[in-house]
């Protein structure tokens, strides 16, 4: 009996704590954006566009791929295709000639002319307005329709990429093991009003900062509430 109370309660724990966010996390996501609002006020994507439907097909393009890369083929590609119209007609093979350059070219080919044929079909040729919807396009996941729908339409939801989730995970916010998961642990925590600032912060704190390899924390302003750099400090000391 004893036994079976204590492994359900150890379950239970484990449950409650492989998702968390730490105790100390809503105090950081403070700190954060404190830090930089006053660095960067007005943060956004680096994905060149001038509408919903090129930002649209840009975050589709930008799936394992970089932002340069991506911006450097858009504008021949939008040239061919101004609009969703012009790219539900398109024969996979034109689209393909332009966007060969991106990683996973014949699934991205797939889903952009599928995208612009739902999009006109079932929305009357407009992108949608909100993430939700946004989520119902092909190669549109929660993650891309949450940038979108906030960069857009200013709607207060997070999107966590690999880098939100690895600068997230660094600073000590949260015991996630994905960003699906981190995505459900901090969004709560973060002022709706600040999420579309705190993705594209984070995003590019993660890209020239804090990257995946070698993180320069030298130059970084959140030394000061990073676990990271806390454990690194304290092995040096250690001669660790
Ligand atoms: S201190 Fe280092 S590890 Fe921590 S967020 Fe800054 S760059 Fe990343």
């Amino acid at each position: 009996m004893g036994s079976i109370r204590k492994g359900t309660r150890s379950s239970a724990v484990s449950k409650a704590t492989r998702y968390s966010a730490s105790p100390d996390a809503e105090r950081k996501i403070k700190e954060i954006i404190r830090v930089f609002e006053e660095v960067e006020p007005s943060p956004t994507t680096e994905l060149r566009y001038r509408n919903p439907y090129e930002l649209v097909v840009a975050t589709l393009l930008s799936a394992q791929c970089t932002d340069k890369r991506v911006n450097e083929i858009t504008p021949a590609f939008f040239k061919k295709f101004p609009d969703v119209y012009a790219l539900a007609k398109a024969s996979p093979k034109e689209v393909y000639e332009l966007i060969k350059t991106c990683s996973y070219p014949n699934n991205k080919t797939k889903y952009l002319v599928e995208l612009a044929q739902k999009v006109v079909k079932e929305f009357g040729g407009k992108i949608p307005d909100n993430a939700k919807d946004l989520q119902k396009l092909p190669g549109i996941g929660k993650k891309s329709a949450h940038v979108i729908a906030s960069t857009l339409y200013g709607e207060p939801v997070l999107g966590v990429d690999t880098h939100v989730f690895r600068v997230t995970k660094r600073l000590g916010l949260h015991s996630a093991r994905s960003p699906e998961q981190t995505e459900r642990v901090l969004s709560p925590l973060i002022p709706p009003e600040y999420r579309s600032k705190f993705h594209h912060w984070i995003i590019l704190h993660g890209r020239y900062v804090c990257k995946a390899r070698n993180p320069q924390c030298d130059q970084c302003p959140l030394t000061d509430i990073c676990e990271y750099y806390k454990t690194k400090q304290v092995s040096r000391k250690d001669g660790s």
